[in-house]
């Protein structure tokens, strides 16, 4: 009440109990028959129950009080109060807060990275829809490049500016100790500090979650603090996750080291095999299933929607690595992963200048549909802000508020605001870029396949490949430009072949512009043995590969010539 007052809103309580007394500065009423002139929207704050009863009465009196909306808080369903509305003309809105929607709508600049699904050129102030007191309407603009160019970026209201400013500052003003207050109770949104939240950074959340079709998204310093931020939020000493056998090595790293220094546990299955997947998702601490819809290095996908049937059937969320497709390529969201993780530091800033990572909430999980102690940061009152739920009082954007105000804030991995901006940059050409990348990645692999020096090629976009027709429904725009191919020659061959590159880099990194070329057996797995370098897809023979946006041709004149300097043993 006292936020939407502050918002230059009407608020009349009615509740007779406190008939005739005062709230927040406005009288309160027995009933809504008492409430003098007409209202606008009647706001359910009762049980999902009652909500029945008040929404007959709105509904009795909708053209003598010319009542258009009403709204259910919350908490609050009633599927009879809405069809009664529906069937009324009366516009219904349930289970929601105003004051969360206000300010994810109406552009409360630089808070959480909520979805807005707001697309305007048009400069306008905090608080006011896109086009308010304009005379023109707007159609609505939902295209993927659109939403790539556009999504969380906004005129700036202050200054006109059409380039997203970068934020470059790590405090912020309080209006008065009053305002100050609600913020650190949150009770209001707004920026507090820069470890919490930062308008471009919030940008970049909201793009991405955009991309993806998510309710709110966290960035991080780092893909892996994404990781970090995501299992914080989800996992208590001695949780144990489950985690596929194919995923980035340097995933691996993180969830061993999580083992030995958090207590957390991890066993890692074959994704494709449901009957491991069910019994190892049955472990009695299991938190959730951890996924890459395109694993890196080789060239796999996962069967997202049969492992969203088994978390679903598990209680458990399930969390895909979205990196190496983009949501210009997949949406894991739409078959049915509860969150998606990303390294920014790839190909959505694209120019391999910026580290970052994104945790996007799909808002799909109801975290209340399982035990109240099985996700307590989220289900459990958080004594750092007053015993306050997350769940209660931020529904589906719990997730995603956590992760600001526990997670980054007790943490500390946040994204720089530069960083956010470069990111931005790159994301505005993301859907060309990736078309282009599959587009180079598929002349390539068609090259090496015909290449005597060549074993094999592990590219998804090859009908040769046994993912052909799982990219074909995940990945329809194609299998992303990333893929291993093996050397006849082995060891030495690849050495040879990363040596004698004048193009493509010699470097640990994907998802650049430029053309990579790794030979992992002789660089980030040169520590383990042999066996192990085997079983991580990095065999002696193993070229990785992240194909970029120059000409095709002379991507493959490069590779031609690595392959004549191979010397042969
Ligand atoms: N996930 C995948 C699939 C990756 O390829 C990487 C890095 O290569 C990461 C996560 C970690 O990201 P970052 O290097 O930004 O921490």
């Amino acid at each position: 009440m006292k936020y939407l007052q502050k918002k230059g809103y009407e608020v009349i309580p009615v509740n007779p109990g406190m008939a005739g007394k005062e709230i927040l500065g406005a009288k309160c009423y027995a009933s809504l028959a008492e409430v003098p002139g007409p209202i606008d929207m009647v706001d359910i704050f009762r049980s999902s129950d009652a909500a029945l009863e008040v929404t007959k009465d709105a509904i009795q009196r909708k053209d003598e009080k010319n009542i258009r909306v009403v709204w259910m808080q919350l908490g609050v369903r009633n599927e009879e109060a809405r069809e009664l509305c529906e069937a009324n003309g009366v516009q219904v809105v349930m289970d929601r807060c105003p004051k969360i929607e206000f300010s994810r709508l109406f552009g409360e600049l630089g808070w959480h990275g909520f979805n807005s699904g707001v697309i305007s050129s048009k400069r306008r102030q905090v608080g006011r829809a896109p086009g308010a007191g304009s005379s023109q309407s707007a159609p609505t603009f939902s295209g993927l490049e659109t939403r790539c160019v556009h999504s969380g970026t906004p005129p700036d209201a202050n200054t006109g500016a059409r380039a997203f400013p970068i934020y470059q500052t790590s405090g912020y003003v309080f209006e008065d100790v009053d305002d100050a207050a609600s913020l650190f109770n949150l009770q209001s949104f707004g920026n507090i500090y820069g470890r919490l939240s930062n308008p471009t950074v919030a940008a970049l959340e909201e793009r991405i979650c955009t991309l993806e079709g998510g309710r709110g998204a966290t960035c991080t310093a780092s893909g892996h603090a994404a990781q970090l931020v995501a299992l914080f939020t989800l996992m208590g000493p001695g949780d144990h996750f489950v985690a596929s056998k194919n995923l980035y090595g340097g995933s691996f790293n993180q969830f061993k080291k999580m083992q030995e220094k958090f207590g957390w546990t991890c066993t890692h299955v074959d994704v494709d095999d449901p009957s491991a997947v069910r019994e190892a998702l049955s472990h009695p601490r299991c938190k959730l299933l951890w996924v890459e819809s395109l694993a890196n290095p080789g060239g796999v996908i996962s069967d997202i929607e049969m492992l969203s049937g088994l978390t679903k059937e598990a209680g458990v969320p399930l969390a895909v690595d979205n990196t190496m497709a983009t949501p210009a390529l997949c949406q894991p969201g739409a078959f049915g992963a509860d969150l998606v993780v990303h390294s920014t530091t790839k190909f959505l800033s694209g120019n391999g200048t910026s580290l970052g990572g994104c945790v996007v909430d799909m808002g799909s999980f109801d975290w209340s549909s399982v035990p109240a102690d099985k996700f307590p940061s989220l289900t459990q009152p958080e004594p750092g802000y007053h015993g306050l739920t997350f769940w209660e009082s931020f529904g589906d954007l719990a997730f995603t508020t956590h992760a600001h105000t526990v997670g980054l804030r007790d943490l500390g991995p946040t994204m720089a605001p530069m960083n956010a901006f470069l990111t931005l940059l790159g994301t505005e050409t993301l859907a060309l870029r990736m078309d282009r990348h599959v587009e180079n990645a598929s002349k390539v692999a068609t090259f090496l396949e015909a290449q005597p020096e060549v074993a094999w090629v592990s590219y998804a976009g090859l009908e040769s490949s046994s993912y052909y027709t799982r990219a074909q429904k995940y990945l329809p725009r194609g299998a992303g430009s990333v893929f291993t191919f093996g050397l006849k020659g082995g060891y030495k061959a690849g050495v040879d072949f990363v040596e004698n590159l004048h193009l493509v880099s010699h470097v640990a990194n994907l998802g650049d512009s430029r053309s990579l070329a790794l030979h992992p057996a002789s660089t980030t797995h040169r520590q383990l043995s042999d066996e192990q370098r085997t079983a991580a897809g990095a065999g002696d023979d193993v070229i990785r590969l992240s194909i970029g946006l120059e000409t095709a041709e002379d991507i493959i004149s490069d590779m031609k010539h690595a392959f004549s300097k191979i010397v042969q043993v």
